[in-house]
Parts: structure tokens; sequence; C-alpha cells
């Protein structure tokens, strides 16, 4: 019998390796441009057409290579960074596998050219789908430039997974952020489509930093360098006020190397806790050095994790000189969130609720699609999953009418707050009030929160959220990924009643906001929003997005803590719940009134 085991041709395994290490055209970026680094260059210029996938051009001024390094340096496994199985120990370059290379070339029409410093002329190596095609002399400056046409021409099952040129155009603006993060004393440019998206100039960290994150964080970051014990953390991190939604915006570096490890986040995380609530991360570029021994670099495809020898002395290394950073700073005189006291900040208690949004999502869609029966305008109609749809599904004629059926619970029949007796507030939050048997409480920030979200829903279903100009039109610096994904969503961005123009650079300003949230931070809105956008595709679906997106407008939309309401605002809050389809619960599942009834009552005094 023929043997059935063979070993894989060259190509075909070069090809599978790139299946783990060329992901996307910005990982290409990502590997020439280490490569550009580990070759000593000052500058390095990043081209791309078409999100990468035309072009994809990364020229560098580094060390460049002879014909004969070129050449080798197409084969797999071939490597000028480590020599012998010791060397796995101490590594100091980005590169060490050998495998960029080879695995990008099998999966491109590639064009290597180099010229060694010292040498009379370059060489131009050119390589179909990792075949060698011809090899020529080429006139050029000292250094290297490596061109990637037509990506993943030859493997159709990647072509299919690439996203939009501009979310791409993204993903490499991310990947080139983090590494010109990690080197201010480099270089970089990078044009997409021709246009210089960001030219960084030679410059210190804080600079890089203001340059790719905004300059808005000017009068915001503080600065942290402590040695101890043979390791170094150094970089910067922006006040709490700066949080995101995710950890987008916490670049971590373990001896230059871009990495983004549990340890570590987690440390970040611990030293903010006082300053930041669950759910926000902070905005911070950190370098950890320590002995190469000490950490594995060599654990994952992208070496996007690490592994640390000591993992918990590292974790309190972060954590303590961070918290001495943190108490440092004028920050300090914030309270910590658990003792903010809700009528005076109500902003942490807004957000640690938005943060609740998403592990309460899940319960709520699925009691919403339950097929519960709720008794609304007399006529009783069923709540299907449409019920969490664009209102103008669950405003339908009511469907199914079937009296009286399937109803769980007393359910609000016509105009059921407004016929309540308002009796009064009860501690600024809760409105007591009676139906003539039953006493009624109703939690008055889940109900704001409800009318806001349904009308919102309402509005964006329909056409568009309502919108209101800015009298002084504001300006928002964002970074470079965060403006690509605003650029690619701005007819969305408009239907959720936000209007932004161009205003030169990542800068965009935003000409009118949504109404109800005119008087709120629109700002963090907005933020939090396209950090949702730059999800999509990626996780999640559109319309897991938009309804996070509208609950999130609607958590901010609303006055938090203790708030006295005239009988006019209780009168108009029961008139808006009556009016929106859907009232028994706040868009996060909380409800928005508990009964409470005679029959209670009468227990609770012995009278029955
Ligand atoms: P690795 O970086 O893991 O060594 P690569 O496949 O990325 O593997 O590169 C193979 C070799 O080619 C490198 O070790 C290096 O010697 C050489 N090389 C690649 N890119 C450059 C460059 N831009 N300048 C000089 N040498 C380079
Ligand atoms: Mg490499």
């Amino acid at each position: 019998m023929a043997a059935r085991i063979r070993i894989l041709s060259e190509n075909l395994s070069n090809k599978i390796a790139a299946g783990e290490v060329v992901e996307r055209p910005a990982s290409v970026v990502k590997e020439m441009v280490e490569n550009s680094l580990d070759a000593g260059a000052s500058e390095i210029v990043v081209e791309i057409e078409a999100g990468g996938r035309r072009l994809i051009k990364v020229s560098d001024n580094g060390c460049g290579m002879s014909r004969e390094d070129a050449l080798l340096a197409l084969e797999r496994h071939a490597t000028s960074k480590i020599v012998a199985d010791d060397d796995l120990l101490s590594i100091s370059t980005l590169g060490f596998r050998g495998e960029a290379l080879p695995s990008t070339a099998s999966v491109c029409r590639l064009t290597l050219s180099s010229r060694e410093k010292g040498s009379v002329e370059g060489t131009e190596i050119y390589a179909e789908g990792g075949v060698i095609r011809h090899v020529k002399a080429r006139g050029m400056a000292d250094g290297t430039i490596v061109e990637v046409r037509n990506l993943f021409f030859n493997t159709p099952a990647r072509l299919k997974f690439m996203k939009s040129a501009e979310t791409e155009a993204g993903h490499v603006a991310d990947h080139l952020t983090r590494l010109a993060l990690s080197r201010p004393d480099v270089r970089f440019v990078y044009l997409n489509d021709g246009r210089v998206v960001f030219r960084a100039l030679k410059s210190d960290l804080q600079e890089r930093a203001l340059s790719l994150l905004g300059r808005s964080m000017t009068a915001q970051i503080s600065s942290v360098d402590r040695e101890d014990g043979g390791m170094r953390l150094h970089g910067l991190a922006a006040r709490p006020e700066c949080s995101r939604s995710v950890a987008s915006h916490l670049y971590t570096f373990v001896n230059g190397r871009f990495v983004r490890d549990r340890v570590l986040q987690h440390a970040v995380l611990q030293a903010y806790r006082r300053f930041l609530e669950k759910g926000r991360y902070p905005v911070a570029a950190l370098f950890l050095s320590l002995p190469p021994g000490d950490v594995d670099v060599n654990v994952h495809p992208t070496k996007h994790e690490v592994r640390f020898r000591e993992q918990s002395r590292v974790h309190d290394f972060i954590t303590s000189t961070l918290e001495g950073m943190l108490h440092s700073t004028p920050w300090k005189q914030r309270p910590a969130p658990e003792t903010v006291s809700p009528g005076v900040a109500g902003e942490p208690v807004a957000e640690r609720r938005v943060a609740e949004v998403r592990d309460s999502l899940a319960a709520y869609q699925a009691r919403t699609s339950s097929q519960e029966s709720f008794v609304m305008n007399k006529a009783p109609f069923r709540l299907s999953a449409a019920g969490i749809q664009p209102a103008k599904t669950s405003e339908a004629a009511p469907a199914e009418v079937q009296e009286g059926a399937g109803v769980t619970q007393p359910a609000p029949v016509a105009g059921f707050f407004s016929s309540l007796s308002f009796i009064g507030q009860h501690a600024g939050a809760y409105l007591v009030c009676s139906d003539g048997e039953d006493l009624v409480l109703v939690d008055q920030h889940a109900a704001h929160e409800r009318v806001a979200f349904e009308r919102f829903r309402r509005e964006f279903s329909v056409g568009s959220v309502e919108s209101q100009g800015l009298l002084f039109p504001e300006v928002i610096e964002f970074s470079h990924s965060e403006s690509a994904v605003v650029d690619e969503h701005l007819p969305l961005l408009k239907k959720l009643g936000f209007h932004l123009e161009d205003f030169g650079g990542t800068a965009r300003v935003a000409q009118s906001v949504p109404r109800m949230l005119a008087k709120r931070d629109f700002i963090r809105v907005l933020r939090d929003v396209v950090e949702e956008l730059s999800l999509l595709g990626r996780s999640r679906s559109f319309l897991d997005i938009q309804e996070e997106i509208l609950m999130r407008m609607a958590c901010h939309s609303v006055v938090r803590g203790v708030h006295l309401m005239s009988e006019a605002e209780v009168a108009a809050l029961f008139n808006a719940l009556d009016s929106v389809g859907f009232a028994t619960n706040c868009p996060h599942g909380r409800p928005v009134f508990r009964r409470i009834s005679r029959e209670e009552v009468e227990k609770m005094f012995k009278r029955v």
C-alpha cells in the first residue's frame, strides 16, 4: 500500500503558514515594518492602494540585503536574527521565525528590492505566488522596498474575508499607530491611495503620542518612568476622563513589541480601579522592559501574546508603578466611583450602567423574544421578537388579538401611567403613585431611559434621529483608525443624529448632534458609538450594534442621580410612557415600575 503521509511542498507549507501570519493587509504591513525596524531603518514609508488589496509598499533606509541574502530571505525559515536554540531565550529583534517574507510571497505578486549599504547596486526579485520569476540588478538608494500586489489572488477564500477598503486601511492605521508609538525615534509616513494619512516626524514619545492619538489630550497626559529589580516601566497615561469603552487605546508594549496581554491589562486596570468605572479603559501607552530571558514571545503566530516567567511580580510592579503615578497627579482628587453620591456626580453611575448594558442585553433579548403577551391600548397584543426590532414593526397593528390570554403580570392598560394618581417622589428617584387599588412605584430613570430609547428607535427606523444644530460647532480629534471608521459610517452617524464634517487631518467638526444629547456629554457618546461601529463586521452584526448604540444614547440622554420632578414633569413623563409601544422595562431589562398590591399593604399592617 502506498504511503498516505506526504511531506508538503515548500510552496504549500508557505501558504499554510501565511494563513497564520498573513490574515489581512494590515498583517503584511506589520511584518514588513517590523523587518524594517529590525534592519535599523530610521525612516519607513508605507503606501497602500485599495485598502491594500491592489498594493502594499513598504520602503525603508535600513541595512538592506545582498543579492544572496535577498534570495535566501524568501526561503522558509531563513532568518538573520537567530542562529542557535539558545537565541530563542534572548530575542531582541521583532522577527525571528523567518516566516513573514516567504509566507507573504506565497499569497501575492511580490517585488523585493534591496541594496546593502556599501554595494554598488541593488537587486530586484519578482515572485508570483511564491515562485521566483526574475532577479535583476536595480539602481536604488540603500535600504529595502517590498511591494505586495494582488494580495490573496491565489487564495480566494481569504480574499472573501477582506472588508471594505476603508476598514482594511483602518486596520493598517491601527498597526502603524502601535509601531509608530513604539519607536518615536523613527520617521513614519503612511499614504492611503496617494493621500498622506500621517507623517510622524522623529520626536519623543509625548509628541509622537499626541500626533497619533490627537492633540486634544495635550493637557491631559502624565508620564511615568520607574525601574526596579531589572524591570522598567515607562510611558504616558491620559487622565481618566479620556477613558474608552474598549481597550483599543490602551497600548502596552513588552521589550518594544506591542502586545495584548491579559496580565498587563489586568495590572493596569487594577491601578486605575479607583479612577475608572467598571467597563472603562484608560488611554495610555506603556512600555515594559525586562531581561529577554524573563519573557517568552514565541507563544503566538502574530506574537501579540507573551508569557512572563514571573507573572505576579510583573503584575505587581506595573500596578504599584501606576498607582504611584496616579497618586502624584491632580486626578487623585477625584473620588472613587463607589463613594460618589449619586446626586453630585451622576456620570459615573450612568457609565457603570452603560457597562451593564452588554451583560443585560442578552437577558433582555431573551425575554422580549419569548412571546410574552402584554395588554396594551385595551387590546392585548403579542410581543414577539419584533418587540426589539425598530419601532415600525413593534408599533404595527396589534397582532394576534387574544383577550387576556397569556398575561403573566398585572399589565398596564391604555393610558395606564397617565391614569395613576401621583402621590409624591421618594429619594429623588422614585415616583410613588396609586392606581386606586394598588401602590405603584415608578423608577424615574428607568422610565426616562425607556422613553428616550423608544424615541431614538422610532426616529431611527423611520428616518433619522432628530438632531440639533450646535451654536458653537465642536471640533473632535480622532485617532487615525477612529477617523477611518467615522468616514466609513458618515451616513449612519447622520442617521443617528451626528452631522460631522471634515476639519482637516483626523479632526471632524460636529455641526449638529442628537437633540436629546445636546446638553449632555455627546462627545463621549460619539466616541463610544464610533468604537461600537469599529467592531462591525469583526464580531458583531449591525442589528446587535444598532440596539446597543441606541441604548447607549438613551442612557446618556437621562439626567442621573437625585432629580426633583414637578407634577407637570411627572405628567409629561407618564404621557410619554403611555405613547411608547412597550413600557414595562427599561432598555437594560430593569423594570420601569413595580406594584405593591393592596393585599400586601394590608398584610404589612396585619389587617388580613
Ligand atoms: P524574520 O524577520 O523572522 O527573520 P522574515 O521572513 O520577516 O523573517 O525576514 C527574513 C530575513 O530577511 C530577515 O531575517 C532579514 O535578514 C531579511 N530582511 C527582511 N526584511 C528586511 C529589510 N527590510 N531590510 C533588511 N533585511 C530584511
Ligand atoms: Mg520578519
